[in-house]
C-alpha cells in the first residue's frame, strides 16, 4: 500500500499571503512577512474544494483519514504495513463509503468558521475506526494475535461537498453517487451544523527567551539556539523537551533524534541491564553491578519506514548508549523530530515485545505487561556520512538517505 500526501491551501495568519502546505508541514515561514507559525492542532480539519454551481446548498460529509504503520506480534514474528485509508465519519448508505481518490487530486484547505454550508457531525468514534482497520487488515493474519500498535499516526477529519437534487451528488464531479435515496430523504435535518473548527497555531518563538526557533517544515520539536533548548507541541502551548547529543569529533557527521524513555515495567521482570539481557538472550555473563544498571527503551523520534523503525530500535535499546550527552546544538547537520513523543510512548510494548527472545514463548506474556513511563530524554545520535547512507557503526546501523526521505511523508 503507498502512502499519499494532501496538499492545503493556507494564508498566513499574520499577513493573509496564500501559501500551499503539505500534510506534514507543521512550521511555516512566510515568504512575505518573515513570520514564523507553528501548527498546533492534534486532529486536523480539511476541506475539500466544490465544483458546484453558486445557487447549491453545500452539505459537507466527513470522513476519517487514518495514515500510519501497524504492527503485529504473531506466533512468527512482528509482522508490519503501512495503512493509508478513509472511513466514514457519519454512517450513511447513501454517501462514498471512503473518500477515494479526490482528496489527493485537489488541493484541501483548513475547515474554518467562515466556510458556508451544512457540516454533518460527526458520529462514529474513532476508536471504532481502529478497529475497523484492525479488522480488514488483521484478516490475513495467523492467530493469535498477541500485541498491535499503531505508529505515526496522521489522524485527520477531511469533508467532501456534496448537494441533493433528487440524488445525491458528489460537488466535485457534479455527478450522482451511490444508491438512490428515498423520497424523503433531507440531509439538512441529519445532526450538523455550521463549521466551528479553526486550525490553532502559535508564533514559533522560543517560550523562555523570545528567539525565533528554528526547524524544518515538518518537524514536530524545535530548538532555540540562542538558550539551547527544544520545543514541542502539547495540547494548548509549546512544551519543554529536555534534549542531548552525543557528541562526535568527525566531520560529515548528520544527528538522527531518538527518545530515550525509562519506564516502570510490570508482568514481565525489566527493571535492569542485567534483566534485559536475559530478556533478550544475549550472549553476555551478567556482571554483579549490571543489576543495578537503570534500563531504557530507545525509539527513533523521527519517521522512518517499519523494517528500519524496528531495527533502529532493537539495536538501540540492546546497546543501551552511555557516554556524557552535550545539552548544546553542534555545528553539524542534525535530522529533524518527526515523531511525537506520544506515539514513542505508545509503542513501548512494541520496543519490548522487539527485542524479547525467543518470541516465540515470551509473546504470550504480552497481554499481561504493563509499562508505565517516567522519563523522556531526546537523544541525537552521530551518524557517519559515507555516500547516499548514513552509518552508524557502533550500534550496527544504516540507512539509505532517500529512503529517510521517503519515509517523511509516511
Ligand atoms: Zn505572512
Ligand atoms: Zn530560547
Amino acid at each position: 500500500m503507498k502512502s499519499s500526501s494532501l496538499l492545503i491551501e493556507f494564508q498566513c495568519p499574520q499577513c493573509g499571503a496564500p501559501a500551499t502546505l503539505e500534510e506534514t508541514d507543521r512550521l511555516f515561514n512566510c515568504e512575505f512577512c518573515r513570520v514564523n507559525s507553528y501548527l498546533l492542532s492534534r486532529v486536523y480539519r480539511y476541506v475539500l474544494p466544490d465544483k458546484a454551481s453558486e445557487n447549491r446548498e453545500l452539505i459537507y460529509f466527513p470522513y476519517w483519514r487514518f495514515k500510519g504503520l501497524l504492527f503485529s506480534c504473531v506466533s512468527d514474528g512482528i509482522k508490519h504495513r503501512i495503512i493509508d485509508v478513509s472511513y466514514q465519519a457519519f454512517q450513511s448508505p447513501y454517501f462514498p463509503v471512503s473518500l477515494g481518490l479526490r482528496s489527493q487530486t485537489l488541493k484541501l484547505r483548513f475547515l474554518s468558521p467562515e466556510d458556508e454550508g451544512y457540516f454533518l457531525n460527526p458520529d462514529i468514534p474513532f476508536e471504532e475506526i481502529t478497529h475497523s482497520i484492525k479488522e480488514r487488515f488483521n484478516a490475513s493474519l495467523p492467530k493469535p494475535i498477541f500485541h498491535q500498535d499503531f505508529i505515526g499516526e496522521t489522524l485527520s477529519q477531511v469533508y467532501a461537498p456534496f448537494y441533493v437534487d433528487g440524488k445525491v451528488y458528489d460537488a466535485i464531479l457534479n455527478k450522482a453517487v451511490s444508491q438512490q435515496p428515498p423520497e424523503d430523504f433531507n440531509p439538512f435535518a441529519l445532526p450538523g451544523g455550521a463549521a466551528e473548527w479553526r486550525v490553532r497555531f502559535v508564533p514559533a518563538q522560543c517560550p523562555r527567551c523570545g528567539w525565533d526557533l528554528k526547524g524544518q517544515t515538518d518537524s514536530l520539536a524545535l530548538n532555540c539556539d540562542h538558550c539551547n533548548s527544544v520545543w514541542y507541541p502539547g495540547k494548548e502551548a509549546l512544551k519543554e523537551l529536555p534534549f542531548v547529543f552525543l557528541p562526535e569529533e568527525t566531520d560529515q557527521i548528520t544527528y538522527l533524534p531518538f527518545y530515550r524513555m525509562q519506564a516502570d515495567v510490570s508482568g514481565i521482570d525489566l527493571s535492569s541491564y542485567a534483566d534485559l539481557v536475559k530478556l533478550a538472550n544475549l550472549p553476555k555473563v551478567i556482571q554483579d553491578d549490571w543489576t543495578e544498571m537503570p534500563f531504557h527503551f530507545w525509539s527513533p523520534a523521527f519517521k522512518v519506514r517499519p523494517d528500519d523503525f524496528l531495527r533502529f530500535s532493537r539495536n538501540l535499546t540492546l546497546s543501551q548508549p552511555q557516554g556524557k550527552g552535550v545539552s548544546e546544538f553542534p555545528k553539524a547537520q542534525y535530522y529533524p523530530v518527526t515523531l511525537p513523543l506520544a506515539e514513542a510512548i505508545e509503542g513501548l510494548k512494541l520496543c519490548l515485545a522487539n527485542f524479547m527472545k525467543p518470541q516465540r514463548r515470551l509473546f504470550p506474556k504480552l497481554q499481561e505487561v504493563k509499562i508505565r513511563p517516567k522519563d523522556f530524554l531526546l537523544v541525537f545520535v552521530p551518524f557517519r556520512e559515507s555516500g547516499n547512507e548514513l552509518t552508524q557503526p557502533d550500534y550496527r546501523l544504516r540507512i539509505d538517505k532517500n529512503l529517510l526521505r521517503y519515509a517523511r511523508q509516511l
